[in-house]
């Protein structure tokens, strides 16, 4: 019998023994995992190249964190075809004890938390309490898909009594999977799509996005130091746009697990649909992508706590979450009002290399490419707004990619700024005339994912409830942090398939339902 499942608590780092415990796990990390070589793993094999990828710290970008195969798309059809002989013996594997192989990686992470919450820290740049967080979600998504699969893979109690026959109804995998995610959660999202694709008896290709391959590989080492059968769960690095195109095209992928931008998630959407010669069934598509969130604000909200919700929501890893609050809704009752406590918390956020200590909040952006993206929004959002804070790169010697929180104010609702998904620390301020107008501008985007609302009013908090169109809306608190088992998430319209990651209906798209009935 399981204990029920229940949240990996943070660590609090204003203890000092936690810092120096972190101290040392950063330390440890630049002695003995950084700076390394490591493979491909197919078939259980590692699978090296001529040429490389490095994936490198965005804090100083001369420092090289890990260096990769540069994959092709021979590999990933070597490693599909690898997953599809494993998946017979591994599809037939006992749930319990698949889920055994979830419980002791979780296991594992768990007495190593701070080994891959540093390597996030020098990998993506992540503040220590934000890798943290990353590293109890992976764990929190391995724990929880555990106990989910043993709830769900055999249904049959839940179906009507027919004395007549004897009935089941069990959740049987549906065979090789495509699992593509994004360098954001680097950890924690990797590891949920591989444990839910795991357990419920899938074999994998698993492709990690090129910026943070070396969390991810650590993170399925921890798969196959249990001795996971050979081919159950490969790993390939390479340009998503070659070796994930070719993982979503081949005939012998029966499903994707993708989470990225919205461009290549109706990319995979439209390949995934076309069937390939040979092949048998149709893809199945779980796709989660990008958002543009809202945080509104009325004049009957309690406005320190929105200010400083408006800021959390905007700037936690530097705006760098699909559920960011890149936009704040503020009816023009308290507009005047409470801009300027909104700017003055965004301009007291610490900004830095990470690695630096506890106390950094505000790291580099992710990629040279990034901050180009961002910085060209920073110049229309000059244009379109009025600058209120930041909108200068921060020098620093080593060329980080930094960009200090960065606020526009007087947006108006259809501006690009107010509109497109920046993914980064840019925020902008709308001014709404009442919260009626507020509510239609929250909802005036292409997204739907996440959105808050603070209120004091009852009526208004209820109307948000029904009209406020995210799958994940937050009242009176921050938009982003949604817990595994808590808060399941996902978004609706361009921000994807809605899969609700971490809730208790996942691990049903990884599967397919089989119905038995024997009559008596
Ligand atoms: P991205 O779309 O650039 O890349 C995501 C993954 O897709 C990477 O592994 C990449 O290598 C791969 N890829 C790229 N081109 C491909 C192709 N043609 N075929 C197959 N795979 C391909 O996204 P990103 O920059 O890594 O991540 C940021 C985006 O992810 C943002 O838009 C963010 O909102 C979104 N995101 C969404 C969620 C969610 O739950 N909805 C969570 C985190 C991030």
């Amino acid at each position: 019998m399981l204990r029920p499942y229940s949240p990996e608590s943070l660590t609090d780092f204003s203890r000092e023994e936690n810092r120096a415990a972190f101290a040392a796990a950063l330390a440890r990390v630049k002695a003995e995992v950084i700076g390394r070589a490591y493979p491909m793993i197919i078939d259980g094999q590692p699978v090296t190249t001529a040429a490389g990828t490095v994936s490198v710290n965005p804090s100083r970008p001369a420092e090289q964190i890990a260096s990769f195969p540069e994959g092709d798309a021979s590999h990933a059809d070597r490693a599909i075809e690898a997953a599809a002989r494993a998946f017979p013996a591994w599809s037939r594997v006992p749930v319990a004890d698949r889920a055994r192989y979830l419980l002791r990686a979780a296991a594992e992470m768990r007495r190593r938390k701070h080994e891959f919450s540093a390597i996030m820290v020098l990998e993506v740049g992540k503040s220590w309490y934000e890798a943290d967080a990353d590293t109890a979600e992976a764990i929190d998504f391995m724990t929880f898909y555990a106990h989910q699969a043993l709830r769900i893979t055999d249904s049959s109690g839940m179906l009507a009594v027919y004395p007549p026959e004897q009935l089941s109804l069990t959740y049987i995998p549906l065979g090789v999977g495509a699992v593509i995610p994004p360098w954001n959660f680097p950890n924690a999202i990797p590891a949920g799509m591989t444990a839910a694709g795991l357990v419920t008896g899938n074999t994998l290709v698993l492709k990690p996005a090129e910026q943070s391959p070396l969390i991810a590989y650590k993170m399925a080492e921890l798969f196959w130091d249990q001795g996971l059968p050979a081919g159950v769960l490969n790993f390939l690095t390479g340009p998503g746009e070659i070796v994930g195109a070719r993982m979503v095209a081949h005939p012998q992928t029966r499903f994707i697990s993708f989470t990225g931008s919205k461009a290549v998630g109706i990319q995979i959407n439209e390949v995934a649909a076309k069937v390939q010669p040979g092949q048998k069934w149709l893809k199945r598509a779980i796709l989660e992508m990008g958002g543009k969130d809202a945080v509104l604000v009325d004049e009957t909200a309690d406005l320190a706590a929105a200010a400083q919700g408006v800021v959390d929501s905007a700037f936690g890893f530097q705006g760098q979450k699909c559920s960011a609050g890149s936009r704040a809704i503020l009816v023009d009752a308290i507009y005047d009002q409470i801009v300027p406590q909104i700017v003055e918390r965004a301009a007291a956020l610490s900004i830095g290399a990470p690695d630096a200590g506890a106390d950094v909040h505000q790291g580099p952006v992710i990629d040279i490419e990034a901050m180009n993206r961002i910085m060209s929004y920073v110049e229309l959002g000059t244009q379109e707004g009025k600058l209120l804070l930041g909108g200068e790169p921060l020098a620093t010697p080593e060329g980080g990619y930094f960009i200090p929180p960065t606020i526009f104010g007087d947006v108006p609702p259809d501006a690009r700024v107010a509109q497109e998904e920046i993914f980064g620390p840019v925020l902008a301020l709308i001014r709404a005339r009442d919260f009626d107008h507020a509510l239609e501008i929250a909802n005036s985007t292409e997204y739907g994912l996440t959105g808050a609302v603070f209120s004091g009013s009852r009526e208004r908090l209820e109307r948000a409830r029904a009209e406020f169109h995210v799958g994940n809306l937050y009242l009176n608190r921050k938009c982003t942090g949604a817990l595994v088992g808590v808060h399941p998430f996902g978004g609706f319209n361009m921000s994807g398939t809605d899969s609700k990651a971490g809730g208790p209906d996942y691990l049903l798209l990884f599967t397919q339902a089989k119905s038995v009935a024997e009559r008596l």
